[in-house]
């Protein structure tokens, strides 16, 4: 990480023992940490600090820290991370339809949230203009290559032949490499706004693409499933 610019990362979080570890941690991983510890000054210092990644609970004092990411997301699509206590399903697929980058469990490993943070930072910067894929034209992580320009996916530098809807689901999924996509936001973006809900499509989708990409599909190392909320694509860098 460069010295000269430190990203910035605001930490909303009520609990003082989980502050005082988080912003440890930044700060000796040489980013800037802010912690604020309630909704309300959280959504002002939000607009006026413009922090590079927010590290979000959902467990607040005043308000449901879903409210901070509806509200957010109403302006400004910087990254969200979600720490939170809340396990279930239902609500990890709630925060990340709302506009969340990815959702941690508590209790989690300090390696694990590093890297999540590394690609939230990531995909801000891809978002904005270096990204790998609109300067290669391409995503690569391990022997597996989507050209975007040729609308092609190979692995070890065999054509792999996919369907149209397939080729489009492993490209969604290779825009945001390292992030979850929950199966609400594959169908929307796959067949509009109107689509099914009905996740089977996408699951009979993914069997035909694991036999043709994986080595092993039934131990994936490209497209990991988040059992009862979507998928995610591996990250080049993990
Ligand atoms: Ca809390």
């Amino acid at each position: 990480m460069s010295n000269t610019i430190r990203s910035k990362i605001l930490i909303i979080e009520d609990d003082p023992g989980i502050c005082t570890f988080l912003r440890a941690t930044l700060t000796a991983e040489g980013y800037d940490a802010i912690v604020v510890s309630n909704g309300g000054s959280a959504l002002e210092i939000v607009a006026s600090h413009c922090p590079d990644c927010i590290l979000l609970d959902l467990g607040l004092p005043d308000m449901d820290g879903n409210r901070i990411i509806s509200s957010i997301r109403q302006w400004s699509a910087m990254p969200i991370l979600v720490i939170s206590a809340r396990s279930t399903e239902q609500d990890k697929v709630q925060a990340l339809d709302l506009g969340a980058d990815d959702y941690i469990t508590k209790p989690f490993g300090t390696d694990e949230l590093l890297a999540r943070i590394r690609t939230a930072l990531r995909h801000k910067r891809m978002a904005s203009d270096n990204s790998e894929i609109a300067l290669r034209g391409s995503y690569h992580v391990g022997d597996m290559v989507i050209d975007y320009r040729k609308h092609r996916v190979t692995v070890a530098g065999e054509n792999v032949h996919l369907t149209p809807n397939e080729f489009k689901i492993v490209a969604m999924l290779g825009m945001h490499a390292g992030q979850v996509l929950t199966y609400k936001a594959m169908l929307r973006e796959l067949w509009g706004p109107s689509a099914s809900t009905d996740n089977k499509i996408l699951r009979v989708h993914m069997a035909s693409i694991r036999r043709k990409i994986e080595p092993d599909p039934n131990e994936p190392k490209y497209i990991f499933t988040e059992v009862g909320i979507g998928y995610r694509m591996a990250d080049s860098e993990d």
